[in-house]
């Protein structure tokens, strides 16, 4: 028998995506790049083919060792801040970004429409591999995978137009200020005093950083090393 495409999610997967599309604006999102390139990348492409049903649910998923797929929204909402940098806003484009917790690349695929280049790590090499393999078919050029430890940022991509983490830490990497663009801007969830893991965007000015402190998340923790 030959295999069929996943119920609901074959030929009419940009009909789902559309409608994924229509939740996200409901959900405040108005960035048109954004949308645009939520519309476009098939996440259920990214997900196990067990789990490929709830693809454009408004949720995690597990991606193996462990580790999850963001929700759509917090991706949207992540992408939106990112291009809120006041480099981006001055050029209408993203330069390089770096983004630390490739996972199954599936974000990765999505800030390659909205930056010039993409600098993605990851610590596993389980999901550094498999992103490798999801994101091949789609021939990013723009974007490059690396196994390292993201919370030494990456020098050699420096400075970046944005930093965008997938995973949580106790406090923001030094590292990643110090590789930040002039103008540039950095979205990480990270613990706070009280011991809940919230959004925090930095600006990087010529009279030095700015912090935002904005929603409460739910990220995987940002471990060192890698495994
Ligand atoms: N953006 C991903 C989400 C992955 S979940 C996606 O679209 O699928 C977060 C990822 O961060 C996990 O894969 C975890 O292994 C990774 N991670 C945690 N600490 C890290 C570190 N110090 N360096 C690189 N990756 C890290």
């Amino acid at each position: 028998m030959p295999v069929s495409a996943p119920v609901g999610v074959g030929l009419d997967s940009a009909a789902v995506r559309a409608r994924m599309v229509q939740r996200l604006v409901s959900a405040g999102i108005s960035s048109p790049l954004v949308l645009q390139a939520m519309g476009a990348v098939e996440r259920h492409r990214f997900v196990d083919s067990a789990l490929v049903n709830q693809a454009y649910e408004d949720t995690s998923l597990p991606i193996g060792l462990g580790q999850t797929i963001s929700k759509p929204s917090i991706v949207a909402r992540m992408a939106e801040l990112l291009l809120g940098a006041e480099i981006a806003r001055e050029s209408g484009v993203l330069g390089r970004v770096l983004e630390i917790g490739t996972g199954c690349g599936y974000q990765a695929a999505v800030l390659s429409r909205l930056a010039r280049e993409v600098y993605s790590m990851e610590r596993l090499r389980g999901l550094h591999d498999r992103a490798r393999v999801n994101l091949r078919p789609l021939h990013l050029m723009n974007v490059h995978l690396m196994l390292g430890d993201g919370m030494l940022g990456y020098p050699k991509g420096a400075p970046y137009a944005g930093i965008i983490a997938a995973a949580g830490g106790a406090s923001l990497p030094t590292d990643w200020c110090d590789q930040l663009a002039i103008g540039g801007r950095l979205v990480a969830p990270t613990v706070v005093a009280g011991g809940q893991q919230v959004l925090l965007v930095v600006d990087k000015t010529a009279h030095g950083l700015k912090q935002s402190v904005l929603e409460s998340v739910h990220f995987v923790p940002l471990k060192s090393g890698i495994a």
